[in-house]
């Protein structure tokens, strides 16, 4: 089972992955959560991501993609795994394919959680992360808009993308989401 959750910041892919990760028994792999960490204990990387993160901007393809093959060699994959906020960009997608092919795996869905742009901000807001003043939540947003949303075609394109309505209760999303994963109890 290896999934993906594609959606803008403030959809809920967050949430939604973790309940999916436990429902299914595999890792819920964010992205962004590895970054904090890093940030967070002074790691060469944090260093390098810190000011990036914070701007809202991305962290670029190829320092992202060794974070993922690293994270993805460990041993709590074999089962599968959840992608939470990767790839968000063409590139990332192109080298998420490799990583798959050298491990003799392919994806079973990328799940896109829709959102409209207004529920997204106020969501947003509500979390507050450090990276969450809503001048930094726009430029994520608009970041989205450019680099991430073109996958939304590239998945469909390749026969992966379920698209499912999030702006609905955690509860009621999760049920959908499972529901298009056909995993539901
Ligand atoms: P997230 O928690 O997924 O919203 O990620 C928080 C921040 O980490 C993003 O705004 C980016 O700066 C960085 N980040 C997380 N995942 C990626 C990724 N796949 N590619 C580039 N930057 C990322």
């Amino acid at each position: 089972m290896r999934f993906v959750l594609l959606g803008a910041p403030g959809s809920g892919k967050g949430t939604q992955a973790q309940l999916l990760a436990e429902d299914i028994g595999v890792p819920s792999i964010s992205t962004g959560e590895m970054l904090r960490e890093a940030v967070a204990a002074r790691t060469p990387l944090g260093v390098k991501v810190d000011s990036i993160m914070a701007s809202g901007q991305l962290v670029d393809d190829e320092t992202i993609a060794a974070v993922v093959r690293e994270r993805l060699s460990q041993a709590d994959v074999r089962r599968g795994f959840i992608l939470d906020g990767y790839p968000r960009t063409a590139g990332q997608a192109e080298a998420l394919a490799e990583i798959l092919t050298e491990n003799g795996w392919e994806l079973d869905a990328v799940i896109y959680l829709e959102v409209p742009e207004s529920e997204l901000v106020v969501r947003a807001l509500a979390r507050q992360r450090a990276d969450d003043r809503e001048e930094v939540i726009r430029q994520r947003i608009q970041v989205y808009r450019e680099q991430t949303e073109p996958l939304i075609a590239y998945y469909d394109a390749r026969d992966l993308l379920r698209p499912v309505d999030g702006h609905r209760s955690i509860e009621q999303v999760a049920r959908a989401l499972r529901q298009a994963l056909e995993v539901a109890r």
